[in-house]
């Protein structure tokens, strides 16, 4: 089973206000679109345009459609765009609403194992009142009453077939099918799957994205330094005793250096050589504190905090185990976070390799970063 995604937004939007159509505007940095389209990443996206937003859409990476002059129109022009792919399932959806979760997509596409269309709604828990010139002219019973989203999903031929057949002016396409015979189940909808209509949404909106859960990173750091001349080495900030020394530019702290990478590569700011460039001779023999700091740093402006991370070293000498408690320490206090947050382990390569021939050392990190 394919599914693919239309969205429907050749509308022009007339209550919202504003120079474009409210499914251009921008909300938290983005367009109100950009948001619905990141919301079915992974899945064909058909957009369905007004001729007079192509220019806005080139730029959003999907599959662009013009629109007819009613919504109905629009969405089978997308139908007609999707017929003949092999898809099986589609999710018909609103520009406007960008704020649609996983767990929806997901609870939509289950239904349609056991039904031809499925789709999202909140039941009326409020009391209904009809009004006249602003006075309560009556009470209406919202028993079975309730409020429709999208995506409203659908088995692919059948809402083709229906939309086909229809002859115009439906609302939405639970109506299409609905028209065709086709059975149409409710799936629990959600308050936050906002329809931006007023002008007022779009705060209500940002406020949901910006509390919508956190945002967690990870990353990865690998690191190498040869052994040289000396009598100690550098590992995660604890002077080693040692029948060698690392060599390196800076200090040639291994582990250090691996979990600085992790932790660069967790905010997609590429590695320690970007930020402090070896050809650079200010960092000769730096200490490597100098690195993490700056690298934890970068994470707390971006607004993350480390959640955890964990070091690998690996070597067959000097033994890692009795400074292991000293290493997480001193990590932890660089990096102001609790000891337990930070792991420090080591092993042997089993006297393979590189580091099995006690030429170097070889370190591996993870950094989870969080921001909530
Ligand atoms: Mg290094």
């Amino acid at each position: 089973m394919t599914t693919a995604v239309i969205i429907a937004a050749a509308g022009r939007g007339s209550r919202m206000g504003g120079e474009v159509p409210k499914q251009w505007q921008p909300l938290a940095g983005k367009p109100v679109l950009a948001h619905a389209i990141a919301a079915f990443a992974g899945l064909p996206v058909v957009l369905v345009i007004h001729p007079d937003d192509r220019a806005r859409a080139e730029g959003l990476g999907v599959r662009l459609v013009l629109g007819g002059a009613a919504r109905d129109a629009s969405v089978l022009a997308g139908l007609e765009a999707l017929a003949g792919t092999g898809v099986t399932r589609v999710l018909i959806h609103d520009g406007a609403r960008p704020l649609v979760s996983r767990a929806l997509i997901g609870r939509l596409v289950e239904a349609l194992e056991t039904h031809d269309g499925a789709a999202p709604a909140l039941a009326v828990t409020d009391a209904l009142w009809r009004g006249t010139d602003g006075i309560v002219s009556g009470t209406v019973d919202r028993a079975g009453l309730y409020r429709a989203q999208t995506p409203q999903a659908f088995r692919f031929a059948p809402i083709l077939a229906a939309h086909r057949a229809h002859r115009g002016g439906a609302l939405d396409d639970v109506q299409v099918a609905r028209a065709a015979g086709l059975d149409v189940a409710i799936v629990e909808g959600e308050e936050t799957n906002l329809k931006l209509t007023w002008p007022g949404d779009f705060a209500r909106a940002e406020a949901i994205l910006r509390g919508q859960g956190m945002d967690v990173r990870l990353g990865n750091g690998y690191d190498v330094h040869a052994f040289c001349a000396g009598d100690h080495v550098w590992l995660c900030g604890v002077k080693v005793p040692h029948d060698k020394a690392l060599l390196g530019h800076s200090d040639a702290d291994v582990g250090m250096h691996a979990l600085t990478d992790a932790i660069y590569g967790a905010l997609a700011m590429g590695d320690i050589g970007r930020h402090f460039p070896p050809s650079d001779p200010q960092w000769k023999g730096a200490a490597s504190h100098i690195f993490l700091t700056h690298a934890i740093g970068l994470a707390t402006e971006a607004g993350y905090r480390l959640a955890n991370c964990d070091v690998t070293l690996v070597c067959e000498r000097p033994k890692i185990g009795p400074h292991a408690a000293d290493m997480q320490a001193e990590l932890a206090r660089i990096m102001r976070v609790e000891a337990d947050r930070v792991s420090v382990k080591a092993t042997t390569s089993e006297r393979l390799g590189f580091t099995g021939r006690e030429e170097g050392i070889a370190a591996l990190a993870t950094a989870t970063l969080v921001r909530s």
